[in-house]
């Protein structure tokens, strides 16, 4: 009998992810901080290089990445960014995904990252070869995958969705009575889902950041801060989901921070996000929502180890050598292509207010 990998409890195992600890970096004094930055600076001229960072990596990446003229941004846009820049190398301050996704849509681009073993848990709970057969056990199903997957994934996928698009595309493809494969965030799944109503199976992968938000503790700390609005990355279990005053895309949250007329926000996503917070709305006081941390075992709480492999450190060294370059083979990028570039151009069609595409 087949196995009914609709239901997460029937899966055979996946594999397990290791968390690694937070990296630790040395602590540089202000001047050391403005003499490597200068470097950097330096090495981005000379190597016709443009910095790409994420809202979760470290503060101090993410204002060089501004006054070096490059992009602090979600997934989604970073991909956009890449393909747009004319700089003749990447360098991306994120997690390998980005990296690789860098790659596929500028194959003719060097693409740099501080650290290649910078993971993500999705990614790694999401094997080809596991994916492939549930896959090919659904056959009439449109397979749609996060962006926090392997090349190899994106490959064997119709849809690559991020956070900030998902939500129209799973719309768009219900309307034409599409059934959907969704990988691998099942928080995001069913959120998605239960918005568009639309008919969908997950696979049954989690971040292990957002995953450790706590309902419970969210209620306790909400009733201490009854002004406070919630804002939740939809990554997150749905009792905390269910609090929320938005939920969105790292994007999305920000523009909630500067929009709504609050003084104080709880925000559920990882605490990287707080540095353009702070920046787009100064004043305001941010909180950060209980997780599992509190007296119990933290895998995270609320930082990606992940995205905190990146520094100013290994940046400058990545750039000074050239070491850590981004490798995705002509074929497989052909591939993955596909869907990647048919979100893009969903999300371009999305922007001019028009018709959408066909799938
Ligand atoms: S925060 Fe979660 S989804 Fe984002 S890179 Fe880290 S593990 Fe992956």
């Amino acid at each position: 009998m087949a196995t009914d990998r609709t239901k997460p409890d029937t899966l055979p195992p996946l594999p397990e992810v290791i968390v690694p600890p937070h990296p630790e970096w040395p602590k540089l004094s202000e001047t050391e901080t403005a003499l490597l930055k200068e470097k950097i600076k330096k090495l981005l001229k000379e190597q016709d290089a443009v910095l790409v960072a994420h809202y979760y990596t470290d503060g101090s990446l993410q204002d060089l990445a501004e006054e070096t003229g490059g992009c602090v941004a979600d997934s989604l846009e970073m991909a956009r960014f890449g393909t747009q820049h004319p700089a003749r190398t990447l360098v991306v301050a994120g997690v390998r995904f980005m990296g690789e996704t860098a790659k596929i849509l500028n194959n003719e681009k060097r693409v740099l990252m501080p650290d290649l073993a910078a993971t993500c848990s999705l990614d790694e709970g999401c094997p080809y070869e596991l994916f492939s057969s549930f896959c090919d056990e659904h056959p009439d199903h449109t397979v749609v995958v996060y962006a926090n997957t392997s090349a190899r994934v994106k490959a064997r996928s119709d849809w690559v969705v991020t956070s900030g698009i998902a939500l129209p595309i799973i719309r768009h493809l219900a309307e034409k009575g599409e059934k959907i494969l969704w990988a691998p965030d099942r928080h995001l799944g069913r959120y998605v889902q239960k918005l568009t109503g639309a008919e969908m199976i997950f696979w049954p992968g989690s971040c292990v950041v957002h995953e450790e938000f706590r309902a419970v503790a969210l209620e306790r700390l909400r009733k201490l801060h009854p002004d406070a609005a919630i804002l939740v990355h939809p990554e997150s279990p749905e009792a905390v989901i269910a609090q929320a005053d938005v939920v969105g895309s790292t994007t999305a949250l920000i523009d909630a921070v500067a929009r709504l007329p609050n003084l104080e926000f709880i925000v559920a996503t990882d605490k990287g996000i707080f540095n353009k917070m702070r920046k787009v709305a100064p004043g305001k006081i941010l909180l950060e929502a209980p997780t599992v941390g509190e007296g119990a075992t933290c895998q995270s709480c609320a930082y990606c180890p992940w995205m905190g492999m990146n520094s100013l450190q290994n940046l400058a060294e990545v750039l000074a050598t050239g070491k850590n370059e981004v490798h995705v083979s002509p074929d497989l990028a052909v591939q993955a292509r596909i869907p990647i570039r048919r979100m893009l151009d969903f999300a371009e069609a999305m922007k001019k207010g028009g018709g959408f595409l066909s799938s």
